[in-house]
């Protein structure tokens, strides 16, 4: 018998990745969309699975869509990865952020519970957690310093999966994944959005871009390596939380650097504050300027994991670094755009 598996946000980049791995392992897929997102597999259309999945409508506001889901199927793990996920949006929609990233959360677990308590659980939390950080590298057990309603919202869920775990011996665990990226990224987050604007650049449809902060630092990884060790949380024999990091840590402005390099760009900075600017050094013309409308009310500065844990207990290893990961996410936009 085929093992069968749910992932909520299946349309996004880790669900999409993910569903892939565990068709390969030979899974049943059986993903949720919202009905507003019917429309934009694209995806798994690039993956080439959009046929091999078996979709449901599930809006996670909605415990009956839920309960109706789970009522429909036997799974025996679920994977749990729908979200408001944009960090800057949850500032302009902090209850929504909350009721979808918080307690969509809490719904799932509690359907879980009352339904079939031994199926498997993974919650997708995040580094966003740790916020201000408290400890200079952080890792299963850094205290966590919220600093956004999306933040805020994946510490309720990350909580709620604990409790549930301890409450009702659920085998339900809490995956910190740092931040990964890839060619199936949203736009909307800082690496991908400078991949398509330089590539834009380069190919004159745009003369420049606007950006926020240069000097946040994060610890980017490749999103289809991150979501093996999701899979190998599960098959785990004691239901733990796991750190997910690369351990290398570089700044937006690094990653600007690393990207116009790849692309042969002969470019500069030039200025300070909010008149820092990239510019094209073949004809003097701006191609990066910062607008503060992308600054945070408040911002993460520096975000490095130690996944010492994952890497002895799951044996998993981040094997992209970052000049890898610019390669792979510019060849793949080239390709597409
Ligand atoms: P995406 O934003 O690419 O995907 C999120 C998914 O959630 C999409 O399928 C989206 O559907 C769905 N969704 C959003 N709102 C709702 C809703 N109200 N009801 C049902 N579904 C909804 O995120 P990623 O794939 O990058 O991330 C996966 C998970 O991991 C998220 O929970 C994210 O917060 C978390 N995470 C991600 C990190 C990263 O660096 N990528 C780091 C740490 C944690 P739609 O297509 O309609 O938008
Ligand atoms: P996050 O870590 O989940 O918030 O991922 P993002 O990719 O959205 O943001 C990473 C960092 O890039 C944050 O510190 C942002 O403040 C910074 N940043 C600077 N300019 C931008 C921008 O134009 N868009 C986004 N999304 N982030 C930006």
């Amino acid at each position: 018998m085929k093992k069968l598996a749910l992932i909520t946000g299946v349309s996004g980049q880790d669900g999409a990745y993910l569903a892939k791995l565990l068709l390969e392992k030979k899974y049943k897929v059986v993903g949720t969309d919202r009905r507003s997102a019917r429309s934009s597999n694209w995806r798994l259309k690039r993956l080439g699975i959009e046929n091999d999945i078996i979709f449901e409508e599930m809006e996670l506001s909605e415990i009956y869509e839920i309960q109706r889901v789970f009522k429909k199927y036997k799974f025996s793990e679920v994977y749990h990865l729908a979200a408001q996920s944009f960090v800057k949006a949850s500032f302009n929609s902090p209850l929504n952020t909350s009721n979808i990233t918080g307690l969509g959360t809490l719904r799932i677990l509690e359907t879980i519970r009352s339904m079939n308590p031994k199926i498997k659980f993974y919650q997708a939390s995040s580094s966003e957690m740790f916020g201000d950080v408290l400890s200079k590298v952080q890792n299963e057990k850094t205290t966590l310093n919220p600093q956004s309603p999306y933040a805020i919202s994946k510490v309720f869920a990350h909580y709620s999966t604990q409790n549930y775990r301890s409450s009702y011996n659920m085998f339900a665990v809490s995956g910190i994944l740092f931040n990964h990226e890839s060619p199936l990224r949203g736009e909307e987050f800082v690496t991908r959005k400078i991949i398509i604007g330089l590539i834009k650049i380069l190919k004159k449809e745009i003369k420049f871009f606007e950006l926020g902060n240069l000097y946040a630092k994060r610890d980017w990884g490749y999103a289809k390596e991150y979501v093996e060790a999701m899979w190998k949380m599960l098959q785990q024999k004691k239901p733990d939380d796991y750190v997910i990091s690369t351990g290398k840590t570089y700044s937006i402005k690094d990653f600007i650097n690393k990207a116009t390099k790849y692309l042969n760009m002969n470019v500069s900075w030039r200025g300070h504050g909010l008149k820092e600017r990239l510019v094209n050094n073949d004809n003097n013309k701006t191609i990066i300027k910062i607008n503060p409308k992308y600054f945070r009310p408040a911002e993460v500065n520096l975000l490095i994991g130690n996944s010492t844990k994952a890497r002895k207990k799951l044996k998993w290893k981040p094997k992209t670094d970052l000049n890898k990961l610019i390669k792979i996410m510019i060849d793949e936009e080239i390709k597409y755009s």
